[in-house]
């Protein structure tokens, strides 16, 4: 049974099936990663084609202008992928834009504009935009007179902080002064000729502005006090109060005539005159010490074709920029992307500031 010689044979067969049964595996796998890699090959030329079909210059209709953007300008552009990175780039987000076109007297209205001494307030024609604050304020804060209106938009923004202020101190006093709110231009002459009366022109003209200069003839502007136990006291009487000046820009309002601008604003310290101006240019105007003569300034560096302003503030981005107005032109064009919400302000001297508010900065 114990042949030497068939037992070799036997191995000697066995050994040759198995090589033959490995060179059939490798030749076998050799042949299904080639059929997988032509797959993946015409795939990739397909995608490739689609992409430079997507890349054509886009048309161009009359109201809606359709571009694909690099993604750092775009502002719907999805955040960068992290994971397993392509071969080839992603097709570019397609992002549509509207056309937003702006005559010259819009430069002088918005909650950006520049009211001082050398830029004097354009009234609107009607009083539409102002609301009566009398019934229509919230418990945050008392009111000096039934008479004060501001512009609707500010009371609601007014409204909301006040009520912020209340729910996270407790404290009831906060006051809209009597005449703190918008003044027309008769009120604003007749406030003037008393001021002057009762410390002279000079001293006067410190704190009132001059009628038709007035921050307060734009309904963006109020004058706080507090009001406590029936007494009248100074916004900065009480240290509970400083949460104001310090929370307000969050809402959009700005310590307008701060104490270290007043040879830029040419106004002396006001630590009761607010102005909204908007919450991310409140937060960043606030952040980085600027007045708003400085501020509009700063935005020049910030226009339509180069980098933008982003401010983030309670968890949204905005994004803001500048647009001259050409000094020929009748009207000015300004691209807004679609699907973002957005305003246009003038500046009240030479163009127009625009604010996109992107979602939010999670992700
Ligand atoms: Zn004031």
């Amino acid at each position: 049974m114990n042949n030497p010689n068939y037992n070799r044979r036997i191995n000697e067969r066995i050994r040759r099936r198995r090589r033959r049964a490995t060179v059939l595996t490798i030749f076998f796998f050799v042949i299904i990663l080639l059929s997988l890699l032509s797959v993946f090959a015409v795939l990739q030329i397909r995608e490739h084609l689609d992409d430079r079909e997507e890349n054509n210059p886009p048309d161009i209709t009359d109201q809606t202008v359709q571009t694909t953007e690099p993604a750092d300008q775009t502002t719907t552009a999805p955040i960068e992928q992290t994971t397993a990175a392509p071969e080839t780039d992603p097709p570019a987000p397609l992002v549509t834009y509207t056309t937003v076109t702006l005559t010259r007297d819009a430069i002088t209205q918005g909650d950006l504009i520049l009211v001082n001494a050398d830029l004097p307030y354009t009234f609107p024609l009607t009083e539409g935009h102002l609301t009566t604050v009398y019934g229509n304020k919230s418990r945050g804060y008392q009111l000096g007179s039934a008479q004060d209106k501001l512009d609707t938009d500010v009371l609601a923004a007014l409204n909301t902080a006040a009520d912020a202020f209340l729910a996270e101190t407790g404290e009831t006093g906060l006051l809209l002064a009597n005449n703190g709110a918008y003044r027309s231009y008769a009120a604003q002459e007749d406030l003037y000729a008393r001021r002057v009366a009762q410390y002279g022109e000079e001293e006067a003209a410190k704190y009132v502005a001059l009628p038709g200069v007035s921050e307060h003839h734009t309904g963006l502007a109020f004058d706080l006090a507090l009001y406590i136990d029936g007494k009248t006291y100074a916004l900065d009487a009480f240290d509970a109060y400083d949460w104001i000046p310090e929370n307000f820009p969050r809402y959009g309002f700005i310590l307008r005539y701060p104490a270290n601008k007043i040879a830029q604003t040419g106004i002396g310290y006001e630590p009761w005159h607010f102005r909204y101006v908007g919450i991310p240019h409140a937060v960043y105007m606030t952040a980085n010490n600027l007045c708003l003569e400085e501020y509009i300034n700063v935005l020049r560096a910030y226009q339509a074709t180069g980098e933008h302003l982003f401010v983030e503030s309670d968890g949204r981005r905005y994004e803001i920029w500048y647009v001259p107005f050409a000094v020929e032109a009748e009207t000015t064009s300004i691209l807004i992307p679609d699907g973002v919400p957005y305003s246009i302000s003038g500046n009240n001297r030479d163009g127009f500031i625009v604010t996109l508010t992107h979602n939010s900065t999670a992700q």
